[in-house]
């Protein structure tokens, strides 16, 4: 059975590793300051529970009225997407 902490330990190491390379190639100070201690904590905790969108990019948003938010652009059968601000059906693998 998998150590429950590993994601955890993994995603420290992984955050720690990438502010070690930011240190060494000169792009962060060796001084901490506390904005720096909250970029580091959320980027922690974005490696643990990556943050979900809630817009699509802007290539999947709908070609009549430009909607991106993810709620109101509802899946249908065959790949086609619905959108509820201005009720096409659209194909967004066909652009
Ligand atoms: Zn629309």
């Amino acid at each position: 059975m998998m150590n429950p902490n590993h994601q955890l330990a993994d995603a420290l190491r992984d955050v720690t590793a990438s502010v070690q390379q930011a240190i060494a190639d000169g792009y962060r100070s060796r001084m901490i300051d506390a904005d720096d201690l909250v970029e580091v904590l959320l980027a922690i905790a974005d490696r643990l529970d990556p943050p979900v969108p809630d817009e699509v990019a802007a290539e999947f948003a709908c070609p009549e009225c430009g909607e991106r938010h993810i709620d109101r652009l509802v899946h249908e059968a065959d790949d086609l997407v619905r959108c509820s601000s201005c009720g096409i059906t659209f194909d967004p693998a066909a652009r």
